[in-house]
């Protein structure tokens, strides 16, 4: 209460030593399309919006794959879910604005709150829109719930405004390893390996299988900390994915050095999406380290790993604006 009124008053301050009033406002509907779920073919339709771990990575060095962190949307009949706010959630939002989509109405679920998944969310203009709709999921952190951990970072102070300039209605949920139906949609949730609790989505519908999970760390199997349990659980949660979305933040080699920070090396992954007979391995939560030419590395190694074993899964790194079509 004592640092909203300090900021109140600083603002008022301002206001009379004839500085501007910085306040957001919200910005007016422009009109009225359908939905953009309704130009979809297929029965689900994940695009990346941003698919690095950490840090965004702008430069000339990451244009092929971009350089924002975390974020998906997955268009499901006629739902809209969005996966992590990181930057990538700006790229996001601009294609919102851009073709005029309104009203919005949205599930973003949230992995957990670190910042390379959550700081893109203040910036996402549909928040501002008076008419659209979103709910927030994802898990407490302790005796935090969702709707603290999203809401505190934005307490006027990180930032120029706080969660109360969204114009748009707005509700939270928190989850725990649950399933939970969306019209004829399961979405079921998994705790991840990641320091604090971290969530791990597969949604299904019409016999398509779309999982997220990051950011997790599959220990190598002669590592004291490898559980065949905790292994089983996950391939047992991911099993005949369609598409697969996977923490492999590191190469083998950079992994050594990075054991215990709850991320994955690539052949890690790919022994999880052969043993669970996944379609599609998709690499995500790249390492800021890593550059266009080395997430092409990645993926040739997984292939090539994928080949020696005579698997049935086909690796990629989804760029930046790549959609797939489940
Ligand atoms: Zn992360
Ligand atoms: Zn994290």
């Amino acid at each position: 209460m004592r640092k909203k009124q300090h900021i109140e008053s600083d603002r008022r301050r301002n206001l009379d030593l004839g500085m501007g009033d910085y306040r957001i406002r919200s910005i007016e509907p422009a009109g009225s399309l359908a939905p953009f779920t309704e130009t979809m073919s297929g029965v689900m339709a994940a695009q990346f919006w941003g698919v690095r771990g950490t840090l965004p990575v702008p430069g000339k060095k990451t244009v092929r794959y971009g350089g924002n962190t975390s974020c998906i949307s997955l268009r499901v009949a006629q739902h809209f879910f969005i996966f992590d706010a990181g930057t990538g959630i700006k790229e996001l939002s601009n294609y919102v604005v851009k073709n005029n989509i309104f009203p919005l109405k949205a599930k973003i679920f949230i992995s957990h709150p670190h910042y390379d998944h959550i700081n893109g969310l203040p910036f996402f203009a549909p928040l501002f829109v008076k008419g659209n709709e979103f709910e927030i999921l994802g898990t407490n952190q302790g005796e935090k719930k969702i709707e603290e951990l999203i809401s505190s970072p934005m307490d006027g102070v990180y930032l120029p405004f706080t969660i109360k300039e969204f114009a748009a209605q707005l509700r939270f949920r928190n989850l725990s390893e649950e399933k939970l139906f969306i019209d004829d949609i399961e979405v079921q949730t998994i705790l991840l390996n990641h320091p604090g609790r971290c969530l791990g989505y597969r949604v299904e519908y019409k016999g398509k299988r779309f999982c997220y999970i990051t950011d997790n760390e599959l220990y190598p199997e002669a590592s004291s900390r490898y559980s065949l349990v905790a292994v089983d659980r996950l391939i047992q949660f991911v099993q005949h994915s369609d598409v697969l979305v996977i923490d492999a933040t590191y190469t083998d080699e950079q992994y050594q050095g990075k054991i215990g920070w709850g991320h994955s090396a690539v052949s890690r992954v790919v022994d999880i999406a052969d043993q669970a007979k996944v379609k599609l391995l998709c690499l995500f939560h790249h390492d800021p380290e890593q550059y266009d030419k080395e997430i092409d590395a990645k993926v040739k190694q997984a292939n090539a790993l994928l080949k020696a074993r005579h698997s049935s899964t086909r690796c990629i790194a989804p760029a930046e604006g790549e959609e797939l079509v489940l």
